[in-house]
């Protein structure tokens, strides 16, 4: 059956897409398929998987972030009820209808390890949609930016395994947006001219249109080189920490944020000023306002605070200290992290301005030792107090009267 073409597409026969011979006439597979959504009366809408809209609210997408993601309650709210909004288009709009819904996209403002990839993460794998996330600084360096642009495209197709009408449904989280905005984080000339190149290129797919991207990894149709990816339901979320925009929010409202000592009323101000945050202070900031234009859904996110540290580090679902107690558990170790442990870990990410991204590697730190000797701590418990986070001591052994088994 080797090199038969379908006479319908032409396309020469592959594993992934075995042709049908007949006599003196061929199909494939892919023509096979068209043929059966053909003869069924099934068109693009019957692709849309069995969303239970029903079922489906923006309390119960809250509810899901809740689980994951401490804090930020404003934020999951308005994400929410974005997210909703979105697939509820998608889903529900019937075709040909008189008052069409606009898309609408989100954009998230916080610091860095405040939360923001986490919600989107969170949403996407909760509503079994593709995600792919990127970093828009990436899409500076690239000459021609038609090229990057396209490759947020090609990972999404990937993240969805190459199925196109998938990827055409997922999320896109480009990350440090305001690091494109027109003025550039160094104010240096070279940024001003590329950040808003870059604006402009990705308001093209934002604004939804079709595009033609090389499917590396993806499924590939024989013969051809590209694969068209319409980016109408893609959900865009935009991401970035906008630092000192405050300030341009501040003098708008004729505010002084200067003259505060104490690092804590700063915050409690910044928060404040964000909360009174409109489109006008973004284009100050550097943004076009056309891309704004098609970033609806705006919220910002608070800086977190020692406390939600502590939380995040113990209450959600995969809390760090949830996933260490369950691994020593394996290796038949009981692990307790006292509570100035746990602090003193909040208070150095808060120190390094980490936020909740930098507490991973500290407490991966505190545990190297004690990782590398696990095997032989076979029944013991194993004690990390705050001293062994501020003065690298040593945690303590205690041979533990209750041997567990191991999970
Ligand atoms: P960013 O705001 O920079 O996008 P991320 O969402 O990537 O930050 O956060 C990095 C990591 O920190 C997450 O994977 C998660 O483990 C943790 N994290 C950040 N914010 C929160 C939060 N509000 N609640 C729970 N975990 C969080």
């Amino acid at each position: 059956m080797k090199n038969k073409n379908c006479s319908f597409c032409h396309t020469a026969e592959t594993e992934d897409n075995p042709i049908l011979a007949g006599e003196n006439v061929y199909i494939c597979k892919s023509c096979i398929n068209a043929a059966h959504k053909m003869i069924n009366g099934e068109n693009d809408e019957s692709e849309k998987p069995d969303f239970d809209m029903e079922h489906f609210s923006p309390k119960y997408l809250k509810s899901i972030l809740d689980e994951y993601v401490i804090g930020q309650e404003g934020a999951k709210k308005v994400f929410s009820i974005g997210v909703y909004n979105h697939y509820k288009r998608i889903f529900k709009q019937k075709e040909g209808e008189d008052t069409t819904i606009d898309k609408s996209n989100v954009l998230l403002i916080g610091p860095t390890g405040s939360g923001k990839t986490l919600m989107a993460q969170t949403l996407a794998k909760f509503l079994d949609v593709p995600i792919a996330i990127t970093d828009a600084t990436s899409l500076t360096e690239a000459g021609y930016v038609g090229e990057d642009v396209e490759n947020i495209l090609t990972k999404l197709l990937q993240s969805a395994d190459g199925d196109v009408e998938k990827a055409q449904r997922g999320i896109i989280f480009i990350d440090e947006l305001d690091k494109i905005s027109r003025l550039g984080e160094n104010r240096s000339i070279t940024r001003d001219v590329s950040g808003e190149g870059v604006q402009q290129a990705l308001l093209k797919i934002i604004e939804g249109s079709t595009v033609n991207i090389s499917a590396k990894g993806g499924r590939k149709h024989p013969n051809q080189d590209f694969t068209q990816i319409d980016t109408k339901n893609i959900l865009f979320i935009a991401g970035g920490a906008f630092d000192g925009i405050e300030d341009i929010i501040a003098r708008r409202v004729g505010k002084n944020v200067l003259g505060f000592n104490q690092n804590q009323e700063k915050l409690d101000d910044r928060d404040n000023l964000l909360e009174r945050l409109e489109v006008e202070d973004l284009i100050s900031y550097g943004m076009i306002p056309e891309l704004l234009g098609r970033l609806h859904i705006v919220t910002t996110l608070k800086e977190l605070t020692t406390e939600d540290l502590v939380h995040i580090l113990t209450e959600p679902r995969n809390a760090l200290e949830k996933q260490y107690k369950k691994l020593f558990e394996l290796d038949d170790v009981e692990l307790t992290i006292e509570k100035d442990a746990l602090e003193a870990i909040a208070s150095l990410s808060i120190k390094r301005k980490t936020g909740a991204r930098g507490l991973r590697s500290i407490m991966e730190q505190v545990m190297l030792d004690t990782m590398y000797e696990l095997p032989e701590l076979k029944g013991y418990e194993v004690v990390i107090s705050g001293d062994c986070v501020n003065n690298n001591e040593k945690p303590v052994y205690i041979k533990s009267k209750k041997t567990k088994k191991s999970a």
